[in-house]
């Protein structure tokens, strides 16, 4: 799990990551891989196992599906939304993932991997969270199924995500407090790392994005392609047609990779994912992984990194927590390479007004982090004059209001009147 980048070596895709095969040793082209103390190995080799023996498993896709459509509140609605489209000339359609079990798209995740736990008969699970969403989302599972939960969480996040904090406590996970470097989700994933190292035996570490060691990216993207699936059906139901492109924020990417997903064998559908361009584009001020960073080795993986000319891992910036990670999937960076999927960088003041929009304009309060993909619909619409999008709305923004309202200087108890 060393953050120190090692030299690069190319090495081709054995098995099209477009496919939903696993790649040759979870590789996508150039990156992935398992870059792992020796101590974890067993466990990524047993979880590769399990993971790939449920996935061939229809009992286990019943037990996932069951709970998803009674418990989740699968399949979640596709939005035609017509203010926003009229207000950017576009055709919008938004994935409402924000309507999902604890708002976010974190839980189908969540489920998956604490179902694959009760099949390993761990019965302790670790997670990190950056938003909150995913402490949330790993807290409620670990409630419903019986599991203990232990959640590790940035002292800066913790700040601004208070509410998500008080949440999981309610749920009956234990949050543990992150001190060390930015006190953001990086040094999060860090101590859950060291926790998994120490707890191997009794443990699951349910990491919350597509990142990290395989068989993690390629696991959560399976778990979040269900987004995917969905709005490819009831876009075609709805729109009669396949989209022109299909948009989402990138955090970690696994919301994006799970709605690529549903359209990347459809090459008429342009992908776009939107990173944090935080308060601008110098090194430290911004968390536009893929936009702004170089292949290297974070987390357990070989993908793109905001790294400084020495190889140390970047202070990261953006007013989303969410997104506020120096890391991204290995698909990604592969899917960037090979030219399928595009990625793009919104500012901090720039998602502040996608979020009042949407706001004004369709009555919903989107996530910090959602709000990124919002305001790229501008741009598209200037290269696409009235194409139909589909947006993925990764979550709801009931943990942002107060980020909202200090970024504009307002108190939330005063700004009533
Ligand atoms: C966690 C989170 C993200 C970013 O994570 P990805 O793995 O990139 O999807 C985006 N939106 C919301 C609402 C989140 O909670």
């Amino acid at each position: 799990m060393s953050s120190v980048p090692r030299p690069a070596s190319p090495q081709p895709a054995t098995v099209s990551p477009h496919s939903n095969a696993a790649t040759a040793a979870g590789r996508f082209g150039a990156y992935g891989g398992q870059f792992v103390p020796e101590v974890l190995m067993p466990a990524v080799l047993e979880l590769d196992r399990a993971f790939e023996a449920a996935w061939n498993d229809p009992s286990f896709h019943q037990q996932l599906d069951e709970l998803s459509r009674s418990y989740v509140g699968r399949p979640t609605p596709l939005y035609r939304a017509g203010r926003l489209s009229d207000k950017v000339g576009l055709d919008v359609y938004l994935k409402r993932e924000d309507l999902a079990h604890t708002g976010a798209h974190k839980i189908n995740n969540a489920l998956g991997q604490a179902l694959l736990a009760l099949r390993l008969g761990k019965r302790r699970i670790i997670a990190e969270t950056g938003a909150g969403q995913h402490g949330v989302a790993t807290a409620t599972v670990c409630a419903m199924l019986g599991l203990d939960a232990v959640v590790y969480m940035g002292e800066l996040d913790i700040e601004r995500q208070a509410p998500n904090v008080y949440r999981m406590k309610l749920l009956g996970a234990e949050v543990r407090p992150v001190g060390s470097g930015t006190r953001t989700l990086k040094d999060a994933v860090n101590e859950a790392i060291r926790d998994w190292v120490s707890n191997v035996d009794t443990s699951h570490y349910m990491l919350g994005s597509a990142v990290g060691p395989h068989p993690y990216p390629l696991m959560v993207r399976q778990f979040q392609s269900v987004i995917g699936h969905e709005a490819r059906k009831q876009v075609l139901e709805m729109a009669g047609r396949l989209p022109d492109y299909a948009l989402a924020c990138v955090g970690g990417g696994s919301n994006a990779i799970g709605l690529f997903h549903g359209f990347i064998d459809d090459p008429g559908v342009q992908l776009i994912g939107v990173e944090a361009a935080g308060r601008g584009m110098e090194l430290g001020h911004h968390a536009a992984t893929l936009v702004a960073g170089t292949p290297g080795v974070l987390h357990g993986a070989r993908s793109y990194v905001l790294q400084d000319q020495h190889g140390q891992i970047a202070d990261t910036h953006s007013i989303s927590a969410g997104l506020d990670y120096p890391g991204v999937g290995p698909e990604h960076s592969y899917l960037k390479d090979s030219g399928r999927a595009r990625y793009v960088a919104i500012r901090d003041e720039a998602a502040l007004q996608a979020f009042r929009d949407l706001c004004l304009l369709e009555g919903i309060i989107p996530a910090l982090e959602s709000s990124h993909a919002i305001a790229y619909l501008p741009q598209v619409a200037a290269e696409a004059p009235g194409a139909l999008v589909v947006v993925n709305l990764s979550g709801r923004g009931d943990k942002d209001v107060g980020s909202y309202a200090k970024a504009t200087g307002e108190q939330l108890a005063q700004s009533v009147s």
